[in-house]
């Protein structure tokens, strides 16, 4: 079972892709990591991508592309993986669904965190973090026991620059732009699954365990 999750920055995305990852065994597969321990490893993919980051370059999808084929030909993935942070473009969704099909798989999942915006600007730009020792705090859902200092240290808490209400919609606005035609492509081939993002964590697991248990067409096109 192969399955690509999306969900905007503050959907939850990271909790609710470890809990697939525990509930049905199946390796999550992030790009990042993927390229930082091919560099590690010295793969001959891992060389050439070191290479054009050294000289400031982007890596190419023919590299990512390789180095998602080579971590999804493990042992860990026979019975699926969970791809996070790829495909962001039409061209690497298709390029994806050649290389599957190429190896008798395909992908059978893409799910979608849908949460508004305004309750993501209101989740990430309400974060506070103690500068001193890294707690991390809500300024309405995890306060502190006193305003603007930390509990354990007793240090004023600070929002880091990314949380930042400018920063916040700005990064919205690209998850937006390149998700958008991706999940009208994936509906298009009637995996996508879009779920409400807003209720509790684990409202949300019963309804991707909904999905991934039972199967069945994705979003009508
Ligand atoms: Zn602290």
């Amino acid at each position: 079972m192969n399955v690509v999750l999306f969900g905007p920055p503050g959907s939850g995305k990271g909790t609710q892709a470890q809990f697939i990852v525990e509930r049905f065994g199946i390796p999550q597969i992030s790009t990042g990591d993927m390229l930082r321990s091919a560099v590690k490893a010295e793969t001959p993919l891992g060389i050439i991508a070191k290479s054009i980051m050294e000289a400031g370059g982007l890596v190419s999808d023919d590299v990512v592309l390789g180095l998602v084929k080579e971590r999804i030909s493990l042992a860990d993935c026979t019975l699926g993986f969970i791809l996070d942070g790829f495909p962001r473009t039409i061209a690497q969704a298709d390029a994806l669904n050649a290389l599957l099909a190429g190896i008798g798989k395909k992908i059978d999942y893409v799910i979608s965190l849908d949460v508004e915006n305004k309750e993501l600007i209101n989740r990430l730009s309400g974060r506070r973090t103690c500068p001193a020792c890294g707690k991390g705090f809500h300024i309405l859902y995890n306060k502190p026991k006193r305003e603007g200092v930390c509990d354990s240290c007793n240090t004023s808490l600070v929002q880091r620059d990314d949380d930042s209400e400018l920063t916040v919609v700005n990064r919205l606005m690209v998850y937006e732009q390149q998700t958008s035609a991706l999940k009208a492509y994936f509906k298009d081939l009637g995996v996508l699954h879009s779920i409400s993002g807003s209720g509790s964590i684990s409202d949300i697991q019963s309804q991707i365990c909904s999905i991934i248990d039972v199967g069945g067409v994705g979003d009508r096109p």
